[in-house]
């Protein structure tokens, strides 16, 4: 049986307390919900990839408090000290060379001689690193390859019985993962978009650059071609609607039509849904997962998607989306 429980100071003390036991908990972030475990304790790190089914060549992003003690962890250089000052707390992971002796689990790295470090904003998720004590090591919550968790309620359905506690604070505010740039190579490279941008980076680091691979091969190890995906097809920039299918729908519908005639405003509720009826990026990111698993259904053939713009946010959403897209 999982529990979900809002957060509150029990349920904040609660967790921290599970997570010091070697147990793993779902925790609320401002990018996605998270599946922690203490870093330093391989025996809890291993529930993570257990419980998500996840590959163990795909390395986990560690959670800290502030840059000291991001910098406890990894070696910082100056570059790294610049967008740390920049955009911590937030929904911005870096890779760095990993320090000896930290305790950090060789599973959180698969392995690799560098190391993912985020500090997040979300209170609760601070809290919780605060009593915890140690670094948390957390990827998404929810079954490998599937679209991103991003309330309790598909945390929880996409785990199943493989956890047995969700600390509860809403929807994620954000909605995507966060953007990761890689300084630990020649030069900065984005190895996954998201709300921090290239430009909002360029703003700082004059020479990163982001990875092609994003858009096909993938590099980093995580990267996986399909992912993201939800169990029935996605289609993307739909310009109608084909029998069976159901509409993931970015601004106005006027234009829309169903290929079988009448217009898309009398399709079921149940498979329409509009990721943002004013064309905004950000309301958009943030229901993406979310709308996404809700028109999952097997009653549909297929999940048409419009146009979103390669803009701001909109290019992860469209890295994103050509994972789910992938046959
Ligand atoms: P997730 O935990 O599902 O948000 O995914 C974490 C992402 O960070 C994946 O794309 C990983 O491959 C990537 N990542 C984590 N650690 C490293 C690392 N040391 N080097 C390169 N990519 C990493
Ligand atoms: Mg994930």
């Amino acid at each position: 049986m999982t529990r979900i429980v809002a957060a509150n100071k029990d349920s904040i003390s609660e967790a921290a307390a599970m997570l010091r036991d070697g147990k793993i908990v779902v925790l609320p972030t401002e990018t996605v919900y998270g599946l922690g475990a203490n870093a330093l304790d391989s025996e809890a790190v291993a529930k993570i990839f257990e419980a998500k089914n996840r590959p163990n060549f795909n390395p986990l992003i560690v959670h800290v408090m502030d840059k000291d003690s991001a910098s406890a962890l990894v070696e910082m250089n100056e570059e790294a000290h610049k967008i740390a000052d920049t955009f911590w707390p937030g929904a911005l992971t870096l890779i760095l060379p990993r320090k000896e002796n930290t305790g950090v689990s060789d599973l959180v790295t698969a392995g690799l001689s560098t190391l993912a470090v985020r500090v997040p904003s979300h209170k609760v998720m601070r809290e919780v690193i605060k009593q915890a004590g140690v670094p948390i090591a957390a990827p998404s919550a929810n079954n490998s390859g599937e679209p991103s968790a991003t309330t309790p309620a598909h945390a929880a359905q996409s785990l199943g019985d493989g956890v047995s506690y969700v600390l509860a604070a809403g929807a994620c505010d954000v909605g995507l993962e966060s953007t990761v740039l890689d300084l630990s190579g020649d030069i900065p490279i984005i190895l996954r978009p998201g709300v921090v941008t290239l430009e909002d980076i360029k703003n700082y680091l004059e020479n990163v650059e982001i990875d092609a691979s994003t858009k096909d091969k993938p590099k980093s190890p995580g990267q996986l071609l399909k992912h993201y995906a939800p169990n029935i097809p996605v289609r993307l920039n739909a310009v109608d609607v084909k029998e069976g299918e159901a509409l993931l729908a970015f601004g106005s519908i006027k234009f829309m039509g169903l290929k079988s005639g009448g217009p898309v405003k009398d399709m079921p509720t149940s498979a329409f849904r509009n990721l943002s009826e004013n064309a905004d990026l950000n309301e958009a990111a943030k229901n993406l997962f979310m709308m996404l698993r809700d028109l999952d259904k097997p009653e549909h053939k297929a999940i048409a998607v419009m146009n979103i713009p390669d803009e701001e946010i909109g290019v992860a959403m469209n890295e994103r989306l050509a994972r789910a897209a992938q046959k």
